[in-house]
């Protein structure tokens, strides 16, 4: 365990050298048609596709799994009240309330919006034992979850900003959050 931690740092830091310049998260209007923060069936797009119609920094981590560089995410110290959704496919992930400040430098939640928004895979790159977290409609890639979260659930979804679109808390939130409860 001890080696852990320098070599998760070392791939982060190779990733780094190959990563896209930091840019203003973004916001583009020209979605996929499967975009919606309604329908959660699933969504099965081909890569080529995505391609077409991602920008180039949401292409590069949500479907060849890159990791944006550290503290380049505007959402990484937002306080705002709201809902995360996945930026390819506009799947809820994540509500502000579970957000932290982690200080690792990625967005961070303790806790995604629900069960199956989430999918969990074992990833062995980089010689580390770490689980991949992808959106549970779209498959993309997210980051990870670590065991280093606060409570309640003591976990750490760090997740790239700019695979998350965030949206201001509204009624349909309330909504969602009264029948949850
Ligand atoms: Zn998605």
């Amino acid at each position: 365990m001890k080696l852990l931690i320098p070599l998760f740092a070392l791939a982060f830091s190779l990733q780094n050298c190959t990563a896209q310049p930091s840019k203003k998260q973004a916001m583009s209007t020209d979605k996929h048609p499967a975009y919606s923060n309604n329908d959660s069936s699933k969504v099965t797009v081909t890569d080529a596709e995505w391609k077409k119609t991602l920008p180039a920094d949401v292409f590069e981590v949500a479907r060849l799994k890159g990791t944006e560089r550290p503290w380049s995410s505007p959402l990484e110290s937002l306080k705002d009240t709201g809902t995360y959704y996945c930026a390819v496919c506009g799947n809820a992930l994540f509500v502000s309330d579970t957000k932290f400040e982690s200080g690792c430098g990625w967005p961070s939640f303790y806790q995604p919006i629900s069960k199956t928004s989430i999918i969990y895979k074992p990833d062995r790159t980089y010689g580390m034992e770490r689980t991949e977290v992808e959106c549970g409609r779209c498959n993309s890639h997210l980051g990870h979850v670590f065991e280093d979260g606060p409570p309640p659930t003591g976990l750490r979804y760090c997740i790239n900003g700019v695979v998350l679109d965030f949206k201001k808390a509204q009624a349909a939130e309330k909504t969602f959050k009264e029948k949850g409860q």
